[in-house]
C-alpha cells in the first residue's frame, strides 16, 4: 500500500527561503512540512557566514518586522556586528553580521523545531502531484493544481499548498578547474529529478552560475601581517525584538593582492571554466570571481579582500573577495602568493556552481506560478542571489500560500513600502537575466524605506496576518 501523508502546506527546501517559508504558514495555523535532503544542513550558509550588508541589512529588518525570523538568528549568533554606510544618509545605513556558521544552522533548527505545527522531514522531493495524479496527463494549464509531491523513498504527500525553494540545487553543476560534476553545493547532491519534473511542467527557465572562495585554516595565517578590521563599539542588532547580542566579537581582517598574485591569475585565466568556455550560466555581476575582477578591470593594481573567521569554536576562515573556480593548483598560488598567507592551508577550494532558475516573471504578485494553480516558487529558483533575497521571498511565499489554503486574498507590497515589494515587482514584472541582488539604488522612495522605521511600515501588516 503506498504510504500517503497530508498536510496543508509542504515546502521544498529548508535554505533561507524554505524556513521563513514554512515559519510563516506554521505561524498563520496551517499543518506545514518542509522538507530537505539533510537536517543537518538546514539554514546552511553556502557562501560566506554573514546576513545583512547595503540594501541587504533593510530586507532582514523588513522580513522582521513582519513577523520573520532571519534577524533573531543573526542576532543570536552574530559575532561581529557593523552599521554600514553610516557616512552617508540614514536611507542607506544597513547592518550587516558576521555569524557563528555552525550555530547559525543550530539556532534555526532550533526555531523550526520550537514552531507548533511545522514538521521537518528530510527527504529528496522528485516530483509534484498535479490535479490528475500525473505530471504529464496533458491537462490545459488553467486547469491544472499542485496537490503534494512525491518522494525519493516512495512515499506521496497531499498539501492544499506547495512552496519550492531549492536554491542552487535544481540540475546543478559544480565547476573548479577544468572538473566539473554535478552538485547542490559543496558536498552534496543535485536535484535531478525535480529538475525534469519542473521541466515537464513547461515553465520558462534560464541558466545561471555562482561562485565561492577558498576557506582557510586560520592556525596557518600570519595574521599580524594584515589589519585589524573590529566591529562596532555600539552594534546594532537586526531584530526589532532582540535585547541583547549575546555572542563574544571578534575581529575580521583586511587584506589585499599582491603583483605575484595578478600575474598567476592573468597566466592561468584560459584554465577558469568562466573563460574557457565550461561554464554557460550568467554570473552575479556585483559579486564577480577574482579573475573576472582581473580581467575586468586590468588597470587596478591590487584588489582588496577579507580575511573573516567563520565562527568562534573553528578555524575555519573565509575568504571574502575572492570568489574563484581556478583549478586547484593555481588557486594554492593565487593564496600563497599573499603576505601573510605563505603557508596557509586550504580547508575547502573554491568554486563555481551552474544551476536551473525558473523565469520570475511566470509567477504572479503572490509568488504563485500563474500556470499551475497552488504552487508558489520562492529565493534562488526565481533568479535571485543571496540569504535576504530569498528570506524575503520565502516569507512572502508561506504567508500567501497559507491566505490561499484559507480561502483568502493574497498579501502584497508595494515599491513605496517596501524592499521586498521591490524586489517582487522588479522579478514579476521584468525577469532577470543574472542572479538578482538588492541595491539601494533599486528603491524610487528610498529616504522612506529606511531601517529605523520598518517596523512602523511592516508590523502592523504582520500582526494582522497573525505573524507577530
Ligand atoms: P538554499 O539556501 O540553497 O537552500 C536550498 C534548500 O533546498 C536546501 O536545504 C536543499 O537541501 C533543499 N533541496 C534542494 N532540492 C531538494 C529536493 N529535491 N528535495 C528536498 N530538498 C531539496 N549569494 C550571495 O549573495 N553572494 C554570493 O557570493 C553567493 N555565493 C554563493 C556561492 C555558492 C557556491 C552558492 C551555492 C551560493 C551562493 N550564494 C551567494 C547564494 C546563496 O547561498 C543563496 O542565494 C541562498 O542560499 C538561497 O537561498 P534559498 O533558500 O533559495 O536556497
Amino acid at each position: 500500500m503506498p504510504f500517503t501523508e497530508q498536510y496543508d502546506i509542504a515546502v521544498v527546501g529548508a535554505g533561507h527561503a524554505g524556513c521563513e517559508a514554512a515559519i510563516a504558514a506554521a505561524r498563520m495555523g496551517l499543518r506545514t512540512a518542509l522538507f530537505t535532503f539533510n537536517l543537518d544542513l538546514i539554514a546552511q550558509m553556502s557562501c560566506n557566514p554573514a546576513i545583512g550588508g547595503i540594501a541587504k541589512g533593510h530586507l532582514v529588518r523588513e522580513v522582521d518586522a513582519l513577523g520573520g525570523v532571519m534577524g533573531e538568528v543573526a542576532d543570536a549568533v552574530g559575532i561581529q556586528f557593523r552599521l554600514l554606510n553610516t557616512s552617508r544618509g540614514p536611507a542607506v545605513w544597513s547592518p550587516r553580521a558576521q555569524c557563528d556558521k555552525q550555530q547559525y544552522r543550530v539556532k534555526m533548527r532550533q526555531v523550526l523545531e520550537a514552531q507548533p505545527n511545522l514538521f521537518i522531514k528530510q527527504a529528496e522531493v522528485v516530483d509534484l502531484v498535479l490535479d490528475s495524479g500525473l505530471p504529464d496527463s496533458g491537462l490545459e494549464n488553467e486547469a491544472r493544481r499542485a496537490r503534494g509531491l512525491r518522494l525519493r523513498d516512495g512515499r506521496t504527500v497531499l498539501a492544499g499548498a506547495v512552496i519550492i525553494t531549492t536554491g542552487t540545487f535544481l540540475n546543478g553543476l559544480i565547476h573548479c578547474g577544468e572538473e566539473n560534476y554535478p552538485a547542490g553545493r559543496s558536498g552534496e547532491p543535485p536535484s535531478l529529478l525535480l529538475g525534469e519534473a519542473l521541466k515537464r511542467l513547461g515553465l520558462r527557465g534560464c541558466r545561471l552560475k555562482t561562485g565561492t572562495p577558498p576557506r582557510l585554516d586560520g592556525r596557518t595565517i600570519d595574521w599580524s601581517r594584515f589589519s585589524e578590521q573590529p566591529g562596532d563599539a555600539d552594534p546594532t542588532p537586526f531584530s526589532f525584538r532582540t535585547v541583547e547580542l549575546p555572542q563574544r566579537q571578534i575581529s575580521c581582517h583586511i587584506a589585499y593582492t599582491t603583483p605575484e598574485t595578478l600575474r598567476i591569475i592573468r597566466e592561468n585565466v584560459g584554465r577558469s571554466p568562466m573563460y574557457s568556455g565550461q561554464i554557460q550560466g550568467i554570473g552575479p555581476r556585483y559579486c564577480p570571481s577574482i579573475e573576472d575582477k582581473v580581467v575586468r578591470f586590468p588597470d587596478k593594481e591590487q584588489h582588496q579582500f577579507f580575511l573573516e573567521p567563520e565562527g568562534l569554536d573553528t578555524h575555519e576562515v573565509y575568504v571574502n573577495g575572492m570568489s574563484t573556480s581556478l583549478p586547484m593548483d593555481v588557486q594554492w598560488q593565487v593564496v600563497r602568493s599573499i603576505p601573510g598567507l605563505e603557508n596557509a592551508e586550504m580547508l575547502r577550494p573554491g568554486y563555481a556552481i551552474e544551476y536551473d532558475a525558473i523565469d520570475p516573471t511566470e509567477l504572479d504578485r503572490s509568488l504563485a506560478v500563474k500556470q499551475i494553480a497552488g504552487l508558489y516558487l520562492a529565493g534562488q529558483i526565481n533568479g535571485t542571489s543571496g540569504y535576504e533575497e530569498a528570506a524575503c521571498q520565502g516569507l512572502m511565499a508561506g504567508i500567501n500560500a497559507a491566505l490561499s489554503v484559507r480561502g483568502e486574498p493574497p498579501f502584497t507590497l508595494d515599491r513605496t513600502e517596501a524592499y521586498t515589494g521591490i524586489l517582487i515587482d522588479d522579478l514579476i514584472s521584468k525577469g532577470t537575466n543574472e542572479p538578482y541582488r538588492m541595491f539601494t539604488s533599486r528603491a524610487e522612495f528610498r529616504l522612506h524605506l529606511r531601517i529605523d522605521n520598518a517596523d512602523r511600515r511592516l508590523t502592523p501588516y504582520g500582526r494582522r496576518l497573525g505573524l507577530i
